[in-house]
Protein backbone atom coordinates (compact mmCIF):
# COMPACT_ATOMS: atom_id res chain seq x y z
CA UNK A 1 0.00 0.00 0.00
CA UNK A 2 2.73 2.28 0.49
CA UNK A 3 5.05 1.24 -2.10
CA UNK A 4 4.61 3.80 -5.04
CA UNK A 5 6.00 1.59 -7.76
CA UNK A 6 3.46 -0.78 -6.79
CA UNK A 7 0.13 1.00 -9.11
CA UNK A 8 -2.36 -0.93 -7.76
CA UNK A 9 -3.15 -0.43 -4.57
CA UNK A 10 -3.01 2.15 -1.67
CA UNK A 11 -0.38 5.52 -2.79
CA UNK A 12 0.57 5.17 -6.19
CA UNK A 13 -2.59 3.05 -6.83
CA UNK A 14 -4.21 4.40 -10.28
CA UNK A 15 -6.85 6.52 -10.21
CA UNK A 16 -10.79 6.15 -11.68
CA UNK A 17 -11.80 7.97 -14.72
CA UNK A 18 -12.14 11.04 -13.11
CA UNK A 19 -8.65 10.78 -11.20
CA UNK A 20 -9.39 10.07 -7.99
CA UNK A 21 -7.66 6.96 -6.06
CA UNK A 22 -10.60 5.48 -4.57
CA UNK A 23 -9.33 1.83 -2.01
CA UNK A 24 -11.26 -1.00 -1.08
CA UNK A 25 -9.92 -3.48 1.41
CA UNK A 26 -11.45 -6.06 3.97
CA UNK A 27 -9.86 -8.45 6.55
CA UNK A 28 -11.66 -11.61 8.07
CA UNK A 29 -10.37 -13.98 11.52
CA UNK A 30 -10.64 -17.29 12.16
CA UNK A 31 -13.23 -16.02 14.87
CA UNK A 32 -15.58 -14.73 12.06
CA UNK A 33 -15.02 -11.32 12.38
CA UNK A 34 -14.51 -9.00 9.62
CA UNK A 35 -14.21 -5.54 8.80
CA UNK A 36 -14.41 -3.91 5.51
CA UNK A 37 -14.00 -0.28 3.96
CA UNK A 38 -15.12 0.94 0.60
CA UNK A 39 -14.81 3.76 -1.57
CA UNK A 40 -11.94 5.44 0.48
CA UNK A 41 -10.01 8.05 -0.71
CA UNK A 42 -6.65 9.76 0.98
CA UNK A 43 -5.60 7.05 3.43
CA UNK A 44 -2.29 5.16 2.48
CA UNK A 45 -3.50 2.41 4.47
CA UNK A 46 -6.99 0.79 3.91
CA UNK A 47 -6.55 -2.52 5.09
CA UNK A 48 -5.51 -0.88 8.72
CA UNK A 49 -8.91 0.98 8.73
CA UNK A 50 -10.38 -2.19 7.64
CA UNK A 51 -8.93 -3.59 10.89
CA UNK A 52 -10.11 -0.11 12.70
CA UNK A 53 -13.90 -1.00 11.48
CA UNK A 54 -13.54 -4.80 12.86
CA UNK A 55 -11.54 -4.04 16.18
CA UNK A 56 -13.61 -1.16 17.23
CA UNK A 57 -16.86 -0.92 15.79
CA UNK A 58 -20.31 -2.92 16.04
CA UNK A 59 -20.32 -2.53 11.37
CA UNK A 60 -18.41 -4.84 9.23
CA UNK A 61 -18.36 -2.19 6.56
CA UNK A 62 -17.69 1.63 6.29
CA UNK A 63 -17.81 3.40 2.78
CA UNK A 64 -16.68 6.41 1.41
CA UNK A 65 -16.95 9.72 3.14
CA UNK A 66 -17.96 7.99 6.49
CA UNK A 67 -15.30 5.46 6.36
CA UNK A 68 -12.07 8.85 5.66
CA UNK A 69 -14.12 10.27 9.11
CA UNK A 70 -13.79 6.98 10.64
CA UNK A 71 -10.12 7.09 9.32
CA UNK A 72 -9.26 10.50 10.50
CA UNK A 73 -10.96 10.01 14.07
CA UNK A 74 -8.32 7.30 14.30
CA UNK A 75 -5.93 9.13 13.53
CA UNK A 76 -4.83 8.19 9.93
CA UNK A 77 -3.42 10.64 8.26
CA UNK A 78 -4.86 12.11 5.09
CA UNK A 79 -3.04 12.05 2.69
CA UNK A 80 -2.84 12.77 -1.22
CA UNK A 81 -2.63 9.77 -3.27
CA UNK A 82 -2.01 10.02 -6.62
CA UNK A 83 1.47 10.03 -7.38
CA UNK A 84 3.14 12.28 -10.62
CA UNK A 85 3.63 8.61 -12.61
CA UNK A 86 -0.43 7.76 -11.52
CA UNK A 87 -1.33 11.14 -13.10
CA UNK A 88 0.40 10.88 -16.20
CA UNK A 89 -0.31 7.98 -16.88
CA UNK A 90 -4.65 8.70 -16.37
CA UNK A 91 -3.73 12.14 -18.28
CA UNK A 92 -2.24 9.43 -21.44
CA UNK A 93 -5.48 7.42 -20.80
CA UNK A 94 -7.85 10.12 -20.93
CA UNK A 95 -6.91 10.95 -24.78
CA UNK A 96 -9.00 8.76 -25.47
CA UNK A 97 -10.69 7.06 -22.70
CA UNK A 98 -11.38 3.19 -23.95
CA UNK A 99 -12.18 1.63 -21.09
CA UNK A 100 -10.57 -2.02 -21.18
CA UNK A 101 -9.65 -4.28 -18.57
CA UNK A 102 -6.04 -5.36 -18.36
CA UNK A 103 -6.20 -9.27 -18.84
CA UNK A 104 -2.88 -9.99 -17.26
CA UNK A 105 -3.45 -8.85 -13.48
CA UNK A 106 0.07 -9.07 -12.95
CA UNK A 107 0.20 -5.67 -14.00
CA UNK A 108 -2.83 -4.88 -11.75
CA UNK A 109 -3.40 -6.89 -8.76
CA UNK A 110 -5.15 -6.33 -5.49
CA UNK A 111 -2.84 -7.92 -3.07
CA UNK A 112 -4.75 -10.90 -1.22
CA UNK A 113 -3.06 -13.08 1.73
CA UNK A 114 -4.55 -15.93 3.78
CA UNK A 115 -2.55 -16.77 6.70
CA UNK A 116 -2.40 -19.99 8.55
CA UNK A 117 -0.80 -19.64 11.85
CA UNK A 118 0.85 -22.12 14.20
CA UNK A 119 -2.15 -22.99 16.07
CA UNK A 120 -3.73 -24.03 12.92
CA UNK A 121 -6.28 -20.68 12.77
CA UNK A 122 -6.56 -19.06 9.47
CA UNK A 123 -7.48 -15.40 8.61
CA UNK A 124 -7.01 -13.42 5.69
CA UNK A 125 -6.91 -9.90 4.06
CA UNK A 126 -6.93 -7.93 0.50
CA UNK A 127 -6.87 -4.29 -0.62
CA UNK A 128 -6.83 -2.37 -3.90
CA UNK A 129 -7.27 0.41 -5.72
CA UNK A 130 -9.40 -1.39 -7.59
CA UNK A 131 -9.61 -1.92 -11.71
CA UNK A 132 -8.11 1.31 -13.06
CA UNK A 133 -10.13 3.86 -14.81
CA UNK A 134 -13.11 2.51 -13.61
CA UNK A 135 -16.03 4.43 -13.17
CA UNK A 136 -16.16 7.37 -10.24
CA UNK A 137 -18.00 5.46 -7.05
CA UNK A 138 -18.15 1.72 -8.52
CA UNK A 139 -16.64 -0.54 -6.14
CA UNK A 140 -15.33 -3.92 -6.67
CA UNK A 141 -15.17 -6.80 -4.90
CA UNK A 142 -12.55 -6.68 -3.07
CA UNK A 143 -14.48 -5.03 0.19
CA UNK A 144 -17.22 -7.75 0.00
CA UNK A 145 -16.84 -10.57 2.32
CA UNK A 146 -17.52 -13.68 0.55
CA UNK A 147 -16.97 -12.24 -2.84
CA UNK A 148 -12.93 -10.76 -2.94
CA UNK A 149 -12.15 -12.94 0.58
CA UNK A 150 -14.01 -15.00 2.81
CA UNK A 151 -12.42 -17.30 6.11
CA UNK A 152 -14.24 -19.91 7.72
CA UNK A 153 -11.72 -21.23 10.28
CA UNK A 154 -13.33 -24.69 10.35
CA UNK A 155 -12.42 -25.10 6.35
CA UNK A 156 -10.17 -22.40 5.30
CA UNK A 157 -9.71 -19.26 3.60
CA UNK A 158 -9.84 -17.84 -0.56
CA UNK A 159 -8.70 -14.54 -1.94
CA UNK A 160 -9.84 -13.20 -5.32
CA UNK A 161 -8.22 -10.69 -8.08
CA UNK A 162 -9.17 -9.76 -11.55
CA UNK A 163 -12.66 -8.26 -12.65
CA UNK A 164 -14.25 -8.03 -9.19
CA UNK A 165 -17.97 -7.28 -11.27
CA UNK A 166 -17.14 -11.36 -12.25
CA UNK A 167 -16.07 -12.39 -8.55
CA UNK A 168 -19.50 -10.79 -7.37
CA UNK A 169 -21.49 -12.45 -9.16
CA UNK A 170 -20.61 -15.69 -8.17
CA UNK A 171 -19.52 -14.66 -4.89
CA UNK A 172 -16.23 -16.49 -5.14
CA UNK A 173 -14.93 -17.17 -2.40
CA UNK A 174 -17.00 -18.16 -0.27
CA UNK A 175 -18.13 -20.46 -3.29
CA UNK A 176 -14.25 -22.05 -3.01
CA UNK A 177 -14.42 -22.19 1.04
CA UNK A 178 -18.36 -23.83 0.84
CA UNK A 179 -16.53 -26.08 -2.13
CA UNK A 180 -13.67 -26.97 0.16
CA UNK A 181 -16.06 -27.59 3.18
CA UNK A 182 -18.06 -30.50 0.84
CA UNK A 183 -14.47 -32.24 0.13
CA UNK A 184 -13.13 -30.65 -2.70
CA UNK A 185 -8.97 -29.80 -2.47
CA UNK A 186 -8.26 -25.91 -2.35
CA UNK A 187 -7.08 -26.97 -6.35
CA UNK A 188 -10.20 -28.25 -6.78
CA UNK A 189 -12.41 -25.63 -5.64
CA UNK A 190 -10.43 -22.82 -7.28
CA UNK A 191 -11.20 -24.61 -10.98
CA UNK A 192 -14.95 -25.25 -10.29
CA UNK A 193 -14.97 -21.69 -9.39
CA UNK A 194 -13.54 -20.35 -12.62
CA UNK A 195 -15.21 -22.89 -14.60
CA UNK A 196 -18.85 -21.41 -13.22
CA UNK A 197 -17.24 -17.96 -14.45
CA UNK A 198 -15.83 -18.88 -17.92
CA UNK A 199 -19.38 -20.88 -18.70
CA UNK A 200 -21.92 -18.08 -17.58
CA UNK A 201 -19.27 -15.11 -19.84
CA UNK A 202 -18.90 -15.53 -23.52
CA UNK A 203 -16.68 -13.09 -23.39
CA UNK A 204 -14.24 -14.11 -20.14
CA UNK A 205 -11.23 -14.37 -23.01
CA UNK A 206 -11.57 -10.47 -22.37
CA UNK A 207 -11.01 -10.74 -18.65
CA UNK A 208 -8.88 -11.86 -15.75
CA UNK A 209 -9.94 -13.54 -12.61
CA UNK A 210 -7.51 -15.05 -10.16
CA UNK A 211 -8.31 -16.97 -6.92
CA UNK A 212 -6.00 -18.54 -3.76
CA UNK A 213 -7.02 -20.78 -1.40
CA UNK A 214 -5.63 -22.75 1.67
CA UNK A 215 -6.84 -25.38 3.83
CA UNK A 216 -6.69 -26.41 7.44
CA UNK A 217 -4.46 -28.76 6.67
CA UNK A 218 -1.93 -26.11 4.63
CA UNK A 219 -2.88 -27.32 1.40
CA UNK A 220 -3.27 -24.46 -1.20
CA UNK A 221 -4.47 -23.64 -4.60
CA UNK A 222 -4.80 -21.55 -7.65
CA UNK A 223 -6.15 -21.10 -10.82
CA UNK A 224 -7.06 -18.27 -13.18
CA UNK A 225 -8.51 -17.93 -16.63
CA UNK A 226 -5.45 -16.34 -18.03
CA UNK A 227 -2.26 -17.30 -18.00
CA UNK A 228 0.03 -14.76 -16.05
CA UNK A 229 -1.09 -15.09 -12.31
CA UNK A 230 1.51 -16.28 -9.61
CA UNK A 231 1.02 -16.53 -5.86
CA UNK A 232 3.92 -16.56 -3.65
CA UNK A 233 3.61 -19.31 -0.70
CA UNK A 234 5.46 -18.51 2.55
CA UNK A 235 6.27 -21.60 4.56
CA UNK A 236 9.30 -22.61 7.12
CA UNK A 237 11.35 -19.18 5.98
CA UNK A 238 11.14 -19.65 2.59
CA UNK A 239 9.43 -17.64 -0.25
CA UNK A 240 8.42 -20.37 -3.04
CA UNK A 241 6.25 -18.13 -6.02
CA UNK A 242 3.55 -20.74 -7.80
CA UNK A 243 2.93 -20.60 -11.22
CA UNK A 244 -1.30 -20.41 -11.04
CA UNK A 245 -2.76 -22.97 -13.83
CA UNK A 246 -5.35 -21.09 -15.95
CA UNK A 247 -8.73 -22.14 -17.88
CA UNK A 248 -7.52 -20.87 -21.32
CA UNK A 249 -3.66 -21.87 -21.97
N1 LIG B 1 -10.56 -7.25 -7.96
C1 LIG B 1 -10.22 -5.85 -8.05
C2 LIG B 1 -11.47 -5.08 -8.39
O1 LIG B 1 -12.26 -5.52 -9.20
C3 LIG B 1 -9.17 -5.52 -9.03
C4 LIG B 1 -7.95 -6.39 -9.11
O2 LIG B 1 -7.82 -7.38 -8.42
O3 LIG B 1 -7.09 -6.12 -9.90
O4 LIG B 1 -11.61 -3.98 -7.88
Amino acid sequence: EADPESMSVGYGGLPDRDGHVTLDACIMDHTGNCGSVSFLQHIKHPISVARKVMDDTPHVMLSGSGALKFAIEKGFPKEELLTDKARKLWKEWLKDSQYKPIINVENHDTIGLLALDQNGDISGACTTSGLSYKMHGRVGDSPIIGAGMFVDNEVGGCCATGVGEAVMKTLGSFLIVELMRQGASPQEACEEAVRRIVTTNPNHTNFQVAYIAINKAGETGCYCIHPGFKMMKYANGENTPITAGSHLK
